[in-house]
């Protein structure tokens, strides 16, 4: 594994480690490219969380993540917004520094949020970041209830979530799909609408030949049960023996959520699904094409 675009930070309020302690990390490993990726800060995240209140109150838990993100305008799901220069700022000096070592890009990972697309073109079109990876976790608000994780989600919700996707792969935006199977982690099981969905979304990747991602994080989630099986929600055997009969390129990403998950026990399990799935991966994701899309 000689690349991973997918690397948190501890600003998000649930990893650890400096945007340094990261690379270091990844130039242990002998990574040749490494891409900072940490959720994404959102402008007015108050107004956003006000606004959201009417639809994502169901119980008690709710009224506590709300209050909880407000209060800290951000963590434990995402940075404040204040501290957005600073991370750029941090990676743009760490790139110079280790330039001998590795080669550093700079992004975010974010959901598709209608609202927040102007924020997320202007982010590409000035230069401040490199790329943008699709990380949809949450539909419409960055609220608990509105997690695509959280199981269990009713079949429309994954009906939306492929909505979404595909709307996301249409707008241009993003690099890749991270996790793009992470809903079946809030759906819980593999039926005929779990099925059908994955195919629609497989094919929409086939279509746009929008990149989907393998990710490391979900293995780390070991005492979980899906379908009823000892299975982790995600990377989940059923949707990757479904996009082996597609032509889409497949990418390892670690979402590193601290410097260990840069480390070799970490890699190894990863490659280790991929190949037991029997996964053809492209080790170099096309930024050319991405890059010449915001020049
Ligand atoms: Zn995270
Ligand atoms: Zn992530």
């Amino acid at each position: 594994m000689k690349i991973n675009l997918h690397t948190h930070t501890y600003r998000c309020g649930h990893a650890i480690g400096s945007e340094e302690e990261m690379v270091q990390a990844a130039i242990a490993s002998h990574f040749e490219i490494l891409g900072l990726s940490d959720h994404i800060p959102l402008p007015h995240l108050r107004t956003h969380l006000i606004e959201s209140i009417p639809t994502s109150i169901h119980r008690f838990h709710d009224v506590l993540s709300i209050g909880k993100a407000f209060l800290y305008n951000g963590p434990g799901m995402r940075m404040p917004y204040s501290q957005k220069q600073e991370y750029l700022s941090t990676i743009q000096h760490l790139k110079e520094k280790y330039q001998q070592q590795i080669q550093i890009f700079a992004g975010f990972e974010a959901e598709y949020i209608s609202e927040y697309l102007p924020y997320y073109r202007e982010l590409l079109q000035h230069h401040e970041i490199d790329y943008l990876i699709l990380g949809h976790h949450f539909h419409r608000f960055v609220t608990g209830s509105n997690n695509y994780t959280r199981y269990p989600i009713s079949s429309q919700r994954v009906h939306l979530y492929v909505d979404e996707a595909i709307e996301a792969m249409q707008s241009g935006l993003f690099l890749y799909f991270a996790h793009p199977d992470i809903f079946l982690k809030g759906y819980g099981k593999w039926d005929e609408v779990a099925q059908s969905e994955t195919r629609r979304l497989l094919e929409a990747c086939q279509h746009y030949q929008f990149p989907i991602e393998v990710n490391g994080g979900g293995l780390r989630d070991c005492a979980y049960t899906f379908n009823q099986e000892k299975l982790q929600g995600y990377p989940n055997v059923y949707f990757w023996q479904e996009a082996k009969n597609y032509d889409i390129p497949i990418l390892l990403g670690l979402d590193a959520h601290e410097p260990e998950h840069l480390g070799q026990e970490a890699i190894h399990q990863l490659e280790d699904f991929a190949q037991n799935q029997e996964l053809t991966i492209i080790t170099k994701p096309d930024f050319q094409t991405y890059f010449k899309h915001w020049q």
